[in-house]
């Protein structure tokens, strides 16, 4: 397999936002060892940023101008280690992931109606229903931004601060994920469970939508067991409709959670949208969100 290099590459279509741009380079690598050479010998200044399936990026009409490392479906592996362990690839599919675990009688199901790859979901620490991937990877292999290749073990991501500090300018190439075993009626049960909870709080439906929020303490749901998302959701339920005039933008109180817009959107207004909203939930309940759209490039 070869790498893919592409020179001025139109986003529109990686993004679900469409938000347009492009990127200098568009990179694919062919491997993880063509990963790391590609980086090591990239001038230092050149800025890198990493998309899984852009459920959660924007980026700015203007060209990016750095290198976009795009993993796909080159390095969306799964393999059974053990009794309890699977190997995953970055590029791999969490919908898919969580199938295949749940032939092995593994249970991932809170992730299985998250969008995106496992890549993005680690790098989010992607959470539903009270759960969140973070605490189910035993170890995560990345490539660094100078070519290295580091094992980062499980205690990395027991911590936001170092998990944070960890993946800044790493790409996750794959993971190791610890999960508990189940009895396959549990497993069904407990997957259409999850699809059924996330529909009630995230549409379904294909639109041009962004901007998902956070409640910003990530460790203050540790008793509560409701995830930053979830917490996000309560709150911003009690803002109701709220509309951008002039846009297509909408928070609906049916799904608080998402910004929605049924054309495709532009990323500054996207982001001012996001910022008016965070800003009301401070100003009357005294909440602290946090916008979670990977906002690449200069929207203003
Ligand atoms: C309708 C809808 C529902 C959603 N529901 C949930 C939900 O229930 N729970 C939840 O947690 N989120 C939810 N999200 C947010 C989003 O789906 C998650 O954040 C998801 O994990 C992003 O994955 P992605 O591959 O699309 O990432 P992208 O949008 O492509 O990237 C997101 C971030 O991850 C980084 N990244 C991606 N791949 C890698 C990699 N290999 N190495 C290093 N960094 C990488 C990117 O640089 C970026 O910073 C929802 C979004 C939508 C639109």
């Amino acid at each position: 397999m070869q790498r893919t290099l592409i020179e001025n590459k139109n986003l529109t279509d990686l993004t679900w936002f469409h938000s347009g741009g492009s990127a200098k380079v568009f990179f694919q690598p062919a491997h993880m060892a063509d990963l790391g050479d590609y980086l090591r010998d990239l001038p230092e200044r050149t800025p890198v940023e990493v998309l899984g399936s852009g459920s959660n990026t924007c980026f700015s009409r203007d060209r990016f101008d750095g290198v976009l490392v795009y993993l796909g479906a080159r390095f969306g592996g799964f393999e059974a280690l053990s009794e309890r362990t699977v190997r995953v690839g970055a590029g791999a599919l969490t919908g898919d992931v969580v199938r295949k675990a749940m032939k092995l009688g593994l249970d991932l199901t809170f992730l299985g109606a998250v969008p995106g790859t496992i890549g993005g979901a680690i790098a989010s620490n992607a959470s539903f229903s009270g759960r969140r991937l973070c605490e189910r990877i035993l170890r995560a292999t990345v490539v660094l931004r100078d070519g290295r290749i580091q094992t980062l073990k499980r205690d990395v991501f027991e911590r936001p601060d170092r998990r944070a500090a960890a993946l800044r300018n790493a790409v996750i190439v794959q993971a190791v994920l610890d999960l508990p075993q189940q009895v396959p009626e549990k497993l069904n049960a407990a997957w259409a469970d999850v699809k059924h909870q996330h529909e009630e709080m995230f549409p379904a439906a294909p639109l041009c939508t962004g901007h998902v929020f956070s409640q910003k303490n990530e460790n203050a749901d540790e008793a509560g067991r409701k995830s930053p998302k979830e917490q996000a959701a309560q709150i911003l339920s009690r803002l109701g409709e709220i509309r951008l005039p002039g846009t297509g933008l909408c928070l609906d109180r049916s799904f608080p959670n998402i910004i929605f817009s049924n054309e495709s959107s532009d990323g500054s207004r996207l982001a001012e949208f996001a910022q008016l909203i965070a800003n009301r939930c401070r100003q009357e309940f005294a909440e602290d969100l946090e916008c979670n759209l990977n906002i690449v490039g200069d929207l203003r």
